[in-house]
């Protein structure tokens, strides 16, 4: 796979304003991390991916192609790496740990509460039910139980674990984490500046009070799953009140 990382053109910068404002539809308490991306165009990519710096890239013939409702949607999935801090959780689970299960276990924790959500999403995209898992579960407890499933097991056999399409080996890019791709920029691009830890930190913290402030208008399960995945200092509590079967959709 060929991937050109370039600066977005003013079409395509308007295109992606409009997506991102469908994504804010979907998920107003996104509404900060998805304008703390860096976005920049990766021609060839195939679909969208994000980095440990916060940078999202953005095939901008994928974005054409979804138009802004489902490139909409499937920032909501990108963002939802970032705020939930997937690069950093990768990070423990040791130096061996397989990404492409890691990032199969974050997507499908994040599809499952998109789907549910009825946030739009590319069709195809893989949920827990798909792998046999329970709806509702961590990340962790996920890729725990895909660990033990054999690389024989059909249910993994030819899975699409990504956001939407494409074919590459990165899955959702270092952001969801998988090591950095070939096409990642530099820590230290001036053209699209890193967000580093202290910002993401504090950007997961205002998207955490946004979750808590909708959640006592509205209990909603992304909101409140969100709530406790992203602040540092969730406990047991916290998950368990966010539990979906609480939390249900109305
Ligand atoms: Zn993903």
């Amino acid at each position: 796979m060929s991937v050109s990382v370039r600066v977005l053109n003013a079409d395509e910068a308007r295109l992606l304003t409009a997506a991102r404002l469908v994504a804010v539809e979907h998920a107003p308490y996104l509404a900060h991390a998805l304008f703390s991306t860096q976005p920049v165009a990766a021609e060839g990519l195939g679909t969208f991916a994000v980095d440990r710096g916060w940078r999202l890239y953005v095939d901008p013939a994928t974005l054409v192609g979804w138009g802004p409702a489902l490139a909409g949607g499937v920032l909501v999935h990108e963002i939802g790496h970032l705020v939930r801090a997937h690069a950093e959780r990768a990070d423990a689970l040791g130096a061996d740990y397989d990404h492409h299960l890691w990032n199969l276990a974050a997507d499908i924790s994040i599809h499952d509460d998109l789907l549910a959500a009825g946030v739009p999403l590319p069709d195809g995209v893989v949920t827990p039910a798909a792998l046999g898992l329970a709806e509702g579960g961590i990340e962790e407890v996920y890729y725990a139980a895909l660990s033990q499933q054999t690389s024989s097991d059909m249910r993994l056999d030819g899975v699409d674990d990504r956001g939407g399409g494409g074919d590459d080996d990165c899955g959702c890019g270092s952001g969801a984490g998988a090591p950095p791709a070939s096409w990642e920029l530099p820590a230290d691009d001036p053209s699209a500046p890193a967000v580093g830890p202290a910002d993401a930190s504090m950007t997961r913290r205002r998207v955490a009070q946004a979750v808590r402030a909708r959640r006592e208008r509205q209990p909603w399960e992304v909101a409140s799953r969100l709530a406790a995945l992203g602040r540092p200092d969730a406990g047991r509590s916290d998950l368990e009140m966010a539990s979906p079967d609480r939390y249900r959709s109305p």
